[in-house]
């Protein structure tokens, strides 16, 4: 079976054995993971190599820290303006489709003004919107970017340029799936569950310089706090930080994030050239701001497309179900997919074409 769900997504099989091995008893200790307290020497370790390992991989300058949080993309929707937008309370927002208004209306309504610069809305977010303003510096606190938009289906492969304004951006989707330099970000989020590990912790990278004493705003979400605390004010998700660790242990050893985006440019151009050349499935994206990780594919026909979803998972190919807002199939092509279940995937819709 191949799983291409958007979110919680594929591990790497060696993870999941691993998993299973360590689970009653981790390091010889003879106790789980799942039953470890966070304040032993053991957890310090994981925890603290999980770090290393990021810094490693994203080659992360000294003067970001690595903070892990609950709450989900969803809990940094506020977390974010909350921590950073103390000086004009005003955000701007490139819209990129659901994921990024999801960040707006979540700073609004928690009384932030949202501006948003361009969207793409009106063209059902087949496209990213182009910032053509010089961002004024003394304005917003920061610019909102969703670099991979799970549902629809692009990605930055090049930044806006935001003039000195603060630059987040919500990595969700394709953190270490795509290559990216730190450096040309102030905060990066992501929730770990698409490309690293399961549901229920997220990372933020953030500039040391931009954390700051903020009152008043829930202690879960407070950056200077958790920076003082390793991550640790109050109980972290033990066994996501620890199953993360392992994904990173794998990353490492396959060859980092060059390979992954080496691999994820191989799966991707694999389904994008047979969708390109198909007369029943097409692709509505922009080819130039195509994701790596999220391809989104239609026959027009929205009986038939389910018919589509319902064929791919008699073969074991599963969960290739489009988002209700955008129809049609979605295949998440995330580090752990192998490129047999693309190929897989891709003959699959081939022969369906076919007896058609
Ligand atoms: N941001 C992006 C790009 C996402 O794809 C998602 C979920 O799929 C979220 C945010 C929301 O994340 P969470 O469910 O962790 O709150």
């Amino acid at each position: 079976v191949y799983n291409f769900a958007a979110g919680p997504a594929t591990l790497p099989n060696e993870v999941i054995t691993q998993i299973q091995d360590e689970l009653p008893s981790l390091q010889g200790s003879g106790m789980s993971i799942l039953e470890i307290s966070h304040r032993s020497s053991m957890f310090d370790d994981i925890i603290n190599a999980v770090q290393a390992d990021l810094r490693d991989l994203m080659k992360i300058p000294d003067d970001y820290e690595v903070l892990f949080f609950q709450g989900g993309g969803t809990g940094q929707f506020a977390a974010v303006p909350m921590n950073l937008a103390t000086d004009h309370h005003r955000i701007a927002l490139l819209d990129s489709g659901h994921w990024a208004a999801k960040a707006g209306e979540e700073a609004k309504q928690l009384g932030y003004k949202v501006d948003t610069l361009a969207t793409t809305k009106a063209t059902h977010y087949d496209r990213l919107p182009a910032l053509t303003m010089t961002m004024p510096d003394d304005t917003y606190d920061y610019l909102h970017i969703c670099t991979n938009n799970t549902i629809e289906g692009t990605a930055y492969h090049e930044l806006p340029k935001t003039n000195h304004v603060p630059l987040v951006a919500d990595m969700s989707s394709n953190i270490m799936a795509q290559k990216y330099d730190v450096a040309d970000f102030d905060l990066i989020f992501a929730g770990v569950q698409k490309n690293l590990g399961p549901a229920g912790v997220t990372i933020v990278i953030v500039k040391k310089s931009l954390i700051k004493e903020v009152d008043g705003i829930p202690s879960v979400f407070n950056y200077q706090l958790f920076a003082k605390k390793n991550s640790m004010p109050n109980t972290p998700p033990v066994f996501n930080i620890y199953a993360t660790g392992l994904t990173l242990k794998w990353l490492k050893k396959v060859g980092g994030i060059d390979e992954m985006q080496a691999r994820n440019q191989k799966k991707a151009s694999l389904l994008y050239d047979f969708l390109d050349q198909s007369t029943l499935f097409n692709n509505p994206v922009k080819h130039q701001d195509r994701s790596l990780t999220n391809i989104p594919f239609m026959t027009g026909d929205a009986k038939l497309d389910l018919a589509v979803v319902d064929d791919l998972a008699a073969h074991g190919l599963m969960n290739l179900k489009g988002h209700r807002s955008v129809g049609g199939l979605r295949a998440s092509l995330y580090n752990a997919m192998p490129f047999e279940g693309v190929q897989a995937l891709v003959n699959e819709l081939y022969r369906f074409e076919k007896e058609m």
